[in-house]
């Protein structure tokens, strides 16, 4: 910015004076300004700031003199230095005056150019001054208040003393304390002063004062207040000597600060003293912080894991799930595991693995977060639960065994009381069949009879109905036969995959039967094994029932069979024949009886002795029963002579039936003892139901006289009743 000069006005009636005055000061670096009368002068004065002012006296209207004291009462114009220029009043009086109105200076004319630019340039050379000076304070204003006004929006009490330690600047909060004195807040006040006033005070000034004879600067400490607050003192040299103070209250950082160290030191203490592991790690997996706890349960030091990673202490088939859990977490914070406690495997350093049970919480900023792990060997609680299972379990499997032999027990007893009701082997059977299909669930069977020489079937259950049976190498698939490995029961084939088993029901030192069981194609799981204990005492029960019932059927023979024969014997015939009747007379049926009478027997007797006629009966007894049907009953009806009832023949049917086995016994070659006993023939009478009677005595009467009839026509023949 181009500096303005300074100005100057010069007044003066006369215009040569005017240009006289000008001409001496053109080479002064300063604009002049003209008036010609004392008004105009003071309209050029008040527009204008001017440097000095070069007065006439002498002119026409306002003179010099009053002009001057006009600018003089102006508050603008006070302080502008004027020089009198005069020719007309040189005398003593006159200069005093000039001087009482307020000049500086008072120079006659004509004038020295020399002196009046001396005289100027000193006056200009001042008002630079004074205009730098100016300057200079406006800025000083201006930091000050910026000073003062940053003072009081910080929020530290702050006091200024200068080098005689007296209050220079301060702002409201140093006098903001209790107890403090707001009179004291005035400049100048000396920091003694404060010593004065207030006990406390006292000791923080004369501290001040120490520390500054001493020249230990800057310094700070902490000053506990009465009412239980607490202030930083912090006093910080100034340059040209004198302190500046600044309080600050710092009783919530203290007490914040003694809490941190409490809460610190409690946390050192529950780490030192906990059962369980504390670790910390970083978000680097970095070990940060480990426990005595810690130290027992893995056996490394803190020393030896601070700063190194966690695999030592976990198996490494963990450590890739471990490291990608850190990252997701400081990456999304995203954690299955964080905030949650879980079941780990830990790893000794002697390599020993063990169960922990591991909570985890994650802590610090987002991007730089740790994570605390307390961990637990639960390894003899893991034991503990596990015995608990096993102990639960075997309770459940013996609850399970008893609860399923009970059940069997009641099958059992069923079973066997359904067995002693039965009256005949063949319900008997029907009731094996239901029962054992229940006890025995998946597997499959058959009951086999004495039959002749071998064994029949005589009950099955489930199973293929083709009666097709697994093993090749059982009994069952030799024709029935009883092979002597099977006398104690074939248990070979269910100790193998799928197989069967074959009990002998004994009696009186004599198999009578087998109870065969075998798996299912699609149950075969080892269920013999499971039946095993169960399968002997069935068998017990039921060759029991069996032999029982045997018995009976044997005794219940005897009282009605003939001992020699076999056949039925008269009482049973006496008891058969009318139900015979009734039923065919009911059913509209016919029915045949034939007397049979052995010819010319008595010549056996006595020609081969007792016992070949004995053989001779036994033989025709024999042949009766092989070609006679299941329905037709043959009786020994005394001696020598039978009778067969025929139900559902006709006369002649019967005849023929007969005359058949009459023609077969003729051709027989019967031998006793090696001898030959020569040809038997039979005489053969019939009558039928109801053509020849109604009732058995009057059937019987007619045959017996066809018979009579036959003998008497030669013998050997069958004839019928009239
Ligand atoms: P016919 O042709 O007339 O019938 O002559 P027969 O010899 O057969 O008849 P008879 O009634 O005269 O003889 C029957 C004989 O049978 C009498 C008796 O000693 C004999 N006898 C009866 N019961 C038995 C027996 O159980 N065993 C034996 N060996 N003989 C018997
Ligand atoms: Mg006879
Ligand atoms: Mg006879």
């Amino acid at each position: 910015m181009a500096e303005t000069l300074p100005k100057i006005l010069v007044v003066d009636d006369i215009a040569a004076n005017l240009v006289a005055m000008r001409t001496l000061l053109t080479k002064l670096h300063a604009e002049v300004l003209v008036a010609t009368t004392g008004n105009d002068a003071l309209a050029l004065a008040l527009e204008h700031e001017l440097a000095m002012i070069l007065l006439d006296i002498n002119m026409p209207g306002m003179d010099g003199f009053e002009v001057a004291e006009w600018l003089r009462g102006e508050d603008q114009t006070r302080e502008v230095p004027i020089i009198f220029v005069t020719a007309a009043y040189k005398d003593h009086s006159h200069r005093l005056q000039g001087y009482h109105v307020g000049a500086i200076d008072y120079i006659e004319k004509p004038v020295d150019g020399r002196i009046l630019r001396s005289k100027v340039s000193v006056l200009l050379e001042l008002y630079r001054r004074k205009q730098e000076l100016k300057r200079a304070n406006s800025a000083l204003s201006e930091r000050s208040i910026l000073l003062q006004a940053t003072m009081d929006n910080i929020r530290h009490g702050l006091g200024m003393f200068d080098a005689e330690l007296c209050l220079q600047a301060w702002n409201e909060r140093f006098f903001d304390y209790p107890g403090y004195p707001m009179a004291l807040a005035k400049q100048g006040t000396p920091l003694s002063e404060f010593l004065r006033i207030h006990e406390q005070r006292k000791e923080v000034v004369r501290k001040v004062v120490d520390r500054l004879a001493d020249q230990v600067m800057p310094w700070r400490f902490d000053w506990p207040l009465a009412n239980g607050r607490t202030m930083d003192v912090k006093t910080n040299p100034m340059p040209g000597g004198g302190v500046v103070i600044a309080l600050t209250d710092v009783t919530d950082q203290r007490r914040d600060e003694v809490a941190i160290r409490e809460h610190a030191s409690r946390l050192a203490a529950v780490n030192a003293t906990a059962h369980d592991a504390i670790v910390t790690i970083d978000r680097f997996g970095k070990v940060r912080e480990w426990n005595p706890a810690a130290e027992r349960m893995f056996g490394y030091t803190a020393k030896e894991m601070r700063g190194r990673s966690l695999r030592r202490i976990m198996p490494g088939r963990f450590l890739p799930e471990h490291e990608q859990g850190v990252q997701r977490y400081v990456q999304r914070r995203e954690s299955e595991v964080v905030g949650k406690t879980v079941e780990r495997i830990g790893l000794r350093q002697d390599g020993r693995e063990f169960p922990i049970e591991l909570s985890l919480a994650a802590w610090g900023e987002p991007g730089n977060p740790f994570f605390t792990a307390i961990m637990r060997d639960v390894t003899e609680r893991k034991s503990q639960e596990e015995l608990l299972v096993q102990m639960n379990q075997r309770l459940a499997d013996s609850l399970a065994e008893l609860q399923k032999h009970h059940n069997e027990l009641v099958l059992l007893s069923r079973m066997n009381e359904r067995l002693q009701g039965c009256a005949t082997m063949e319900e008997a059977v029907r009731v094996l069949e239901e029962s054992l299909q229940e006890l025995f669930k998946g597997l499959d069977g058959v009951v086999l009879l004495e039959e002749g020489e071998g064994y029949g079937l005589a009950g099955r259950w489930g199973g293929d109905t083709d009666g097709a049976f697994p093993p090749s190498t059982c009994m069952v698939a030799e024709g029935w036969q009883l092979a002597a490995s099977h006398r104690e029961g074939c248990r070979l084939h269910w100790e193998e995959s799928g197989g069967c088993c074959c009990l002998p029901l004994w009696e009186q030192g004599k198999v009578f039967g087998f109870l065969h069981l075998h798996e299912r194609a699609e149950g075969a799981d080892g269920r013999f094994d499971r039946h095993s204990g169960l399968m002997s005492t069935v068998r017990e029960a039921i060759e029991l029932s069996l032999a029982n019932l045997r018995m009976r059927e044997r005794l219940k023979d005897q009282a009605v069979r003939d001992v020699l024969t076999g056949l039925f014997n008269r009482r049973y015939l006496d008891e058969t024949l009318p139900r015979e009747l009734s039923r065919a007379a009911r059913a509209q049926q016919p029915l045949s009886v034939a007397m049979v009478d052995v010819d010319h027997f008595k010549r056996f007797n006595d020609t081969f002795g007792h016992d070949a006629g004995d053989a001779v009966l036994r033989e025709v007894a024999r042949l009766l029963r092989d070609r006679l049907r299941k329905s037709d009953i043959a009786c020994r009806y005394g001696g020598e002579e039978m009778t067969v009832v025929l139900p559902g023949l006709e006369i002649l049917a019967a005849r023929e039936r007969m005359e058949r086995i009459r023609q077969e016994l003729q051709a027989l070659q019967v031998a006793h003892a090696g001898v030959a006993l020569g040809t038997i023939t039979v005489s053969i009478g019939i009558a039928e139901f109801p053509r020849h009677g109604n009732q058995m005595e009057e059937l019987l009467r007619k045959a017996d006289a066809a018979l009579y009839l036959a003998k008497q026509s030669g013998r050997n023949r069958v004839l019928l009743a009239e």
